[in-house]
């Protein structure tokens, strides 16, 4: 018998971290060491309890937490309480997302919008606990950041099955409707939505759609430009500097005139009633991951924006972006590439491969500064 329901998933992954985070609590407070990042705990959770366990309607299942007191110390950095973190993981349902990559990876959101659960490949999951500790002490310098955060890196075996999965931030909050959704990375090759992806009721396009659709670019005034370029030139230096590649830019759109003649605002209450609040683990939102300095920030990330950054479209149309980069952990693909590099070098004369993460990089900065964003020109008085 292997968990392979959705639900059964979802209910393991609760148990599972329920489990974790419990026993972190009787682990003494203390700086993090190096050995802390190789550290593997692991339980057995078998249906009908153990000492240690609640009994439960799964097949039996081990749970495996990797580097948990490295990651209770980023998540005290991000200042996510134990509390906080259990009660969004496991208190309230996961509300599972559909299909969205095409990697074949399951993803889950925690009801309050804080939390996205990835599936991950073995690979990943190497690559990210290789990366851990020189990518936190960038976070640590410098915790206002578009670059993905990571609050958990767990496994679930049950039936001769691994199901490894990341806990990072959600970059697209759930109570604000998006009315334009975009996954860049500055290429042109095979950037298009496919049309499978078109018919969805949401449907997250690509670079060639977004010059398409936003030929003109969104416009920014002078202050929020120059903060979000330099906030993703600094996060791009920092994946340039473990050699990352094929990332995204994840780009959220609320057209705000749209969603008033639809008689909502961005931050309306749900279908329960709730008024949703926004996120509140610390540096999550758009507004506050670009706020440089730091000054300011709190005033700006207000209800009606719910975190999101003001903007507008060449017609001068009110928008919110909501925006982060995904999807960094593939860079095995780039090792497999090296190894490969010969091949290259015969077939189409490419001998610069180690150059490639800084060209990424570079042309990514490039798209995003130029087609995407864009400085609103001011008028002169005259
Ligand atoms: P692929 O490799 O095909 O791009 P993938 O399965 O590796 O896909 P991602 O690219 O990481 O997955 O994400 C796929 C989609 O899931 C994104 O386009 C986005 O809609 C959603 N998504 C991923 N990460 C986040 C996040 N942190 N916050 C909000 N949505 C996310």
């Amino acid at each position: 018998v292997t968990l392979t329901t959705s639900s059964a998933l979802k209910g393991a992954i609760q148990l599972g971290i329920g489990y974790t985070v419990g026993n972190l609590t009787s682990k003494p407070d203390r700086d993090v060491l190096m050995q802390d990042f190789y550290v593997v705990e692991s339980v057995f959770l078998p249906s009908e309890g153990s000492n240690l366990t609640p009994a439960h309607h799964y097949p039996d299942f081990r749970f495996k937490t990797y580097a948990p007191l490295a990651f209770r110390y980023f998540r005290d950095l991000f200042g996510i309480k134990p509390d906080d973190y259990l009660y969004s993981l496991v208190n309230e349902p996961l509300i599972e997302l559909t299909n969205p990559g095409a990697s074949g990876s399951l993803f889950y959101l925690t009801s309050d919008d804080e939390f996205i659960i990835k599936t991950v490949q073995h690979k990943e999951a190497k690559f990210l606990q290789r990366l851990l500790p020189g990518y936190y002490m960038n976070l640590n310098q410098n915790p206002r950041t578009l670059l993905p955060k990571f609050y958990g890196l767990y496994c679930i075996q049950s039936g001769g099955i691994n199901i490894r999965l990341v806990v990072m931030n959600n970059v697209l909050p759930r109570s604000v409707k998006m009315h334009y959704k975009y996954d860049l990375k500055g290429s042109t090759y095979k950037r298009r939505a496919s049309r499978k992806e078109r018919e969805k009721s949401s449907p997250t396009y690509k670079d060639l759609d977004f010059q398409d659709m936003h030929e003109e670019g969104l416009y920014f005034d002078t202050e929020t430009y120059n903060n979000l370029m330099k906030t993703l030139q600094r996060d791009c230096r920092v994946l340039e500097s473990f050699k990352i590649m094929d990332y995204s830019l994840l780009l959220g759109v609320h057209v705000l005139d749209q969603s008033q003649r639809e008689g909502g605002e961005p931050g309306q209450a749900g279908s329960d009633g709730r008024r949703p609040v926004g996120q509140r683990v610390l540096y999550s939102t758009a507004m506050e991951s670009i706020q440089g300095d730091g000054k300011a920030a709190e005033a700006l990330t207000t209800d009606d924006t719910m975190g999101g950054i003001p903007a507008k479209t060449h017609k001068e149309e009110k928008l919110l972006i909501f925006l982060g980069i995904i999807d960094i952990l593939q860079s095995y693909r780039f090792i497999k590439k090296l190894e490969h590099s010969w091949k290259a070098l015969v077939y189409d004369g490419d001998s610069v491969s180690v150059h490639r993460p800084g060209f990424y990089a570079s042309r990514f900065l490039k798209f995003m500064s130029t087609s995407v964003f864009r400085k609103t020109q001011r008028k002169s008085a005259a």
